[in-house]
């Protein structure tokens, strides 16, 4: 029976106080002046008076300018503009908490709104950034309505799919005289949406946080890797949960009373891998590491693992250094030139904080993307310093998180940024998710297009 998958959103208002964008400055006896001037300009009509000279309800409260509300101030500069004698607009210094040097406070800021209200954050001014830079802003993706037709995907007029594949592949089918499938098709799991959720580090890990990410994965039908000593002992199971071990582990794969429907090695390590497929021989068994270079390829052929991680830092470098998009690409060109592409399924994590990092990732050759800062600030993590390495960065969760609020934030959040995939995917003319996998054609980057333009002409990369 065909079933439209669908991700419930509904408002989840922010449970920790975040600080405002600007502070607003007001000199008492400017403002006093003017209300009385304007108290006899419009007859003792205190509504109107009291609400100058904001619309956006900054000088509405209850004692209006004399107590500025600074959470609606965006910021538009007309007040200052208006009365620059006693109106001064700066930025909040306290916002630079939000966030690290990476995942910076406008980053944060947006996901903060994507979580709440499960929406696709649209400033109705046109985008006032940057038009490139460093990383993942160095690469646009090939909107031209010349090249392909536009797509409808998001309003739902047109389907476009966001369904992948996790597992072994077969590289081609072939059938007997009468016309049936040769050979064993290999399992394969099929989520209807590219994002899983990835390990949190172990200085936030607590059973609340297990339990939104393992409810949420349940609820949005995709996955949740956990390390597996947190699966044990907060007694999680299902179809989402997939358990991540590491060398002397063993005992607890044993011990594991659910059979998962994908286990995650963390880093290789060949007698813990043999245990795991004796324990649980229908488990998919995902290999995690930081680097696939084509001997890791080749060796984990051998070995029979079909299925990566490529687990990156938090700001998305990997050992060498090198950013996301380098590492992706050497990754999926490892199993193209190896000839296994299309049997293998690439996942990836690390410096994905945006929605449009997620089709960037895919258009550079992941499959599927594993979230892991950007579950953390949809739940109103705070960063405690620069948030870089998996192993020894620093969070701290909202001491009033409920689990039923930390699902629907990251409901919300995945709602919100399929939705840009759909909208992404629709402009580009693609109708499904698994052929903008290493689909590099339909993309363009920063540095090529500068060198066509301006190599050979002096001064141009001094
Ligand atoms: S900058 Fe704009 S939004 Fe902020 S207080 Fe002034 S008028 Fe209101």
């Amino acid at each position: 029976m065909y079933r439209r998958y669908h991700l419930q959103a509904s408002l989840a208002p922010d449970i920790a106080a975040v600080p405002s964008r600007f502070r607003v400055h007001v000199k008492k006896r400017g403002l006093a002046s003017l209300i009385i001037k304007e108290l006899i300009q419009y007859r003792g009509n205190q509504a109107v008076v009291m609400s100058r000279p904001c619309v956006y309800g900054v000088f509405s409260g209850p004692v209006g300018g004399f107590a500025p509300r600074e959470h609606l101030c965006v910021g538009c500069l007309r007040c200052t503009t208006q009365y620059p004698e006693f109106v001064q607009i700066y930025p909040n210094p306290e916002r630079k908490r939000l966030g690290d040097s990476y995942f910076t406070p406008d980053y944060v800021e947006t996901l903060h709104y994507e979580a709440r209200t499960g929406r696709v954050p649209v400033k109705g001014a046109g985008y006032r950034g940057r038009f490139g830079g460093e990383g993942w802003n160095g690469m646009w993706t090939d909107m031209s309505e010349i090249v392909r037709p536009t797509r409808d995907g998001i309003h739902g007029r047109e389907f476009i799919s966001t369904a992948v594949d996790i597992g072994p592949k077969l590289p081609f089918l072939s059938f007997d005289e009468q016309g049936r499938l040769k050979g064993q098709v290999p399992t394969a799991l099929s989520l209807p949406i590219p994002m899983l959720f990835d390990a949190p580090p172990a200085s936030v890990l607590s059973e609340k946080l297990a339990k939104v990410l393992a409810a949420a994965a349940q609820e949005a039908e995709t996955l949740a890797i956990l390390p597996i000593s947190t699966v044990k002992k907060f007694g999680l199971s299902g179809e989402a949960i997939v358990p991540l071990v590491a060398a002397g582990d063993a005992d607890a794969v044993k011990g594991l009373t659910f059979e998962p429907r994908m286990i995650e090695l963390d880093g290789w390590n060949e007698d813990l891998h043999r245990q795991v497929q004796a324990r649980f021989p229908k488990s998919i068994v995902c290999l995690r590491l930081d680097r696939l270079s084509q001997e890791e390829v080749v060796r984990s052929n051998r070995a029979g693992i079909r299925v990566f991680h490529l687990s990156l830092n938090y700001h998305g470098r990997g050992k060498s250094g090198q950013f996301a998009l380098d590492v992706i690409r050497d990754a999926h060109t490892a199993f193209v030139e190896a000839g296994c592409r299309d049997e293998v399924t690439l996942l990836g994590s690390g410096g994905i904080v945006a929605a449009e990092h997620v089709p960037k990732a895919i258009i550079r050759g992941l499959d599927a993307v594993s979230l892991d800062t950007a579950v953390l600030v949809a739940l109103q993590a705070q960063f405690v310093g620069d948030c870089t390495d998996r192993h020894s960065s620093q969070f701290q969760l909202p001491t009033k998180l409920d689990v039923n609020w930390g699902v629907q934030r990251a409901q919300n959040l995945l709602s919100s940024w399929r939705d840009q995939l759909l909208e992404v995917m629709g402009a580009m003319g693609l109708r499904e998710v698994r052929r903008m996998r290493g689909e590099i054609g339909r993309a363009m980057f920063q540095v090529d297009l500068e060198r066509e333009a301006f190599s050979g002409i002096e001064g141009y990369g001094s």
